[in-house]
């Protein structure tokens, strides 16, 4: 059937707009692809929590476990996997956020990003003070017109990764600058490094360099291709520099 429309179309000339059909097409599967991967990836991740905080519950329910240590112990770990989940969700909530006010341009509003960085070291302090890291900000006057939560997630996220992969007693140099007609904001860090096959990757959903530590450290693996979305909503760029044991740096640059 689709033949004989296409053969009827070449009869006319109008071959043209079924290659157009086809494209489209080839879009939407690739977009279908990319939402489904998305899926399975969240899927996977929302399980783990879920079958551990499964297990505890059903041993503490069964009432097998009579030492207080061992009850109390399966308490943490399902108070910690409930807010694993909680923080899974709230990031992948965030990725759907940024990219459906893609379209509606309502929420922009003129963002203080000076204030972002100070609001967001305040938010971070007990991590900072937990592993005595040492942050620096030297921050110009910037304002951009942006959806607020984009740029404190832009933020949050980067400066989050500098002291969660630091070593204990580390430095984090934040900078924020107007140069040309761009903010550039950076942010440096003394910790252990990202090794030069992974950087590529780190922006990838779900990417973690690895697994076991960084679930030690807590995370989502969602945090910089969050950070690549708002980056790339606003048309911006990304720089990453990294030296496998000596530290990272990532330099975000915004067109004002
Ligand atoms: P996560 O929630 O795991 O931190 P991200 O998407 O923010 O997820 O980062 C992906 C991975 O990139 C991290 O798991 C970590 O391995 C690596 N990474 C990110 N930032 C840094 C950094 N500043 N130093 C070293 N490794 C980093």
């Amino acid at each position: 059937h689709v033949t004989a429309i296409h053969s009827d179309w070449m009869a006319q000339g109008k071959a043209n707009g079924a290659v157009i059909l086809i494209t489209d097409v080839t879009q939407e599967r690739q977009a279908e692809r990319m939402r489904s991967e998305f899926v399975a990836n969240a899927s996977h991740e929302l399980k783990t929590p879920i079958t551990s905080i499964g297990g505890f519950a059903e041993l503490l329910a069964a009432g097998v476990v009579k030492d207080p240590d061992k009850v109390q112990d399966y308490l943490v770990r399902i108070k910690n996997e409930t807010q694993r989940m909680a923080l899974l969700i709230e990031d992948i909530l965030k990725l759907a956020s940024i990219e459906n006010s893609e379209q509606n341009e309502q929420s922009f509003e003129p963002v203080d990003l000076k204030e972002v960085i100070e609001e967001v070291i305040e938010n971070i302090q007990p991590q900072i003070t937990a592993r005595n890291v040492t942050v620096t900000a030297d921050a110009q006057d910037v304002v951009i017109h942006a959806v607020p939560d984009d740029m404190e997630a832009l933020v949050q996220n980067l400066l989050d990764n500098a002291v969660k992969y630091n070593h204990d007693g580390g430095s984090v140099t934040v900078k924020l600058e107007k140069q040309g007609g761009k903010v550039c904001f950076s942010v440096a860090d003394t910790g252990i490094g990202i090794r030069y096959e992974d950087q590529p990757r780190i922006f990838e959903r779900f990417y973690r360099v690895d697994k076991g530590r960084s679930r030690k450290v807590g995370g989502t693996g969602l945090g910089l291709s969050i950070v690549k979305h708002v980056v790339s909503k606003y048309g911006g760029e990304i720089f990453l520099k990294s030296i496998d044991g000596k530290g990272t740096a990532i330099s975000v640059t915004i067109p004002l």
